[in-house]
């Protein structure tokens, strides 16, 4: 039985994590803060007596022994993100501080959950890992976009002059059921907008494009570079892309109902188009998304059904 920390794990896709890592037959060490997470997401837990809650924050420093870490804890909404810009890029650079200090210590492996924002408004389309990116390091994204680089960069740090078995994997948009009722990014704003007959709020003209995965897939992938020996940045994500607009109608469709589309000003720094290449988590860990975004929706749709 392997001892594993998920930080971050009362968030949307921590908590599924820790009920697969469950399933699977481990301990589970689920620490979070409760900034965007909560213990709804994980109440199921409690009572497994493989799981164990902690309430901590990652900026200051974490003691436990164990034998795998996913660090998963930061705010990934952009209003949360951005709501305290500063905490956000502690929690990103102290926090990974932090948790690499713990997995040198315990000799634990350690999988960051790093984000296609690290390539920013991308200019390669679709993005391959290889690509460095077009971030802007001094907008409204960058505690977020930054931060994460920056966090990747301590990892690939700690790998090569400590010897830290690290794994890193670049999310793309990801959704699914626990995602936060106030979560602000485009899955749950629009589901919850249709559901309430809500006008639809499409910032820009809706053209940008998005790659939407489902959660279940997402966790699969992150089990499976945990359990690989690859130590390079790896994009985990649905490479089926559509325009926000497209998304919106769709969204209409599938809740039957009767929201009108409202078009509200393009936040700065917003990309244009997302869609990850993932031809390398095919060939280094066998993986591809399975579940189909119609199945995916209609699960999402169902849990906020029963929270609006
Ligand atoms: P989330 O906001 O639901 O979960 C983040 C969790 O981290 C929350 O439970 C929050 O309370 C906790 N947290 C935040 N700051 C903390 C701190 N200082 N100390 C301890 N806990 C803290 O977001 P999510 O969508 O589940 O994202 C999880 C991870 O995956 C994040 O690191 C995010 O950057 C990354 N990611 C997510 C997506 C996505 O589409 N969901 C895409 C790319 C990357
Ligand atoms: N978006 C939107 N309406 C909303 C929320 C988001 O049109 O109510 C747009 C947002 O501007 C972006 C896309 O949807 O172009 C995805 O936004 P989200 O915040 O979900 O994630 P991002 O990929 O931008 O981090």
């Amino acid at each position: 039985m392997k001892r594993i920390l998920v930080t971050g794990g009362a968030g949307f896709i921590g908590s599924h994590l820790c009920g697969r890592l469950l399933k699977e037959g481990n301990e589970v060490l689920c620490l979070d803060n409760f900034f965007t997470g909560s213990k709804r997401n994980i109440a199921h837990l409690i009572s497994n007596p493989n799981f164990e809650l902690v309430r901590h924050d990652i900026t200051k420093e974490y003691f436990a022994e164990v034998d795998e870490i996913y660090n998963l804890a930061c705010p990934a909404s952009p209003p949360h993100y951005q709501y305290n810009a500063i905490k956000t890029i502690k929690t990103s650079v102290l926090g990974m501080i932090n948790t690499l200090g713990l997995a040198k210590r315990c000799k634990a492996k350690i999988l960051q959950a790093s984000t296609s924002e690290v390539y920013g408004d991308p200019k390669i389309h679709p993005q391959t890992e290889n690509y460095w990116g077009n971030v802007n390091p001094i907008g409204i994204r960058s505690c977020y976009d930054e931060g994460k680089r920056c966090a990747e960069t301590l990892m690939m740090d700690y790998h090569r002059q400590n010897n830290v078995n690290t794994r890193i994997v670049r999310i793309f948009n990801t959704y699914g059921p626990n995602m936060a009722l106030n979560d602000g990014r485009v899955v749950s704003n629009f589901i919850i907008q249709a559901l309430k007959g809500e006008d639809i709020t499409i910032y820009g003209d809706g053209s940008q494009t998005r790659s939407f995965c489902y959660v279940d897939d997402l966790v699969d992938g992150m089990i499976k570079t945990m359990a690989s020996d690859y130590t390079n940045p790896i994009n985990l994500g649905n490479p089926s892309e559509r325009s926000i607009l497209e998304f919106a109608k769709l969204i209409i469709e599938l809740t039957n109902s009767k929201s009108k589309i409202v078009y509200k000003p393009l936040p700065s720094d917003d990309p244009i188009q997302r869609k990850p290449d993932i031809t390398l988590a095919k060939e280094i860990l066998g993986w591809e998304p399975k579940v189909d975004i119609i199945e995916g929706l209609n699960k999402t749709i169902q849990y906020f059904k029963e929270l609006v």
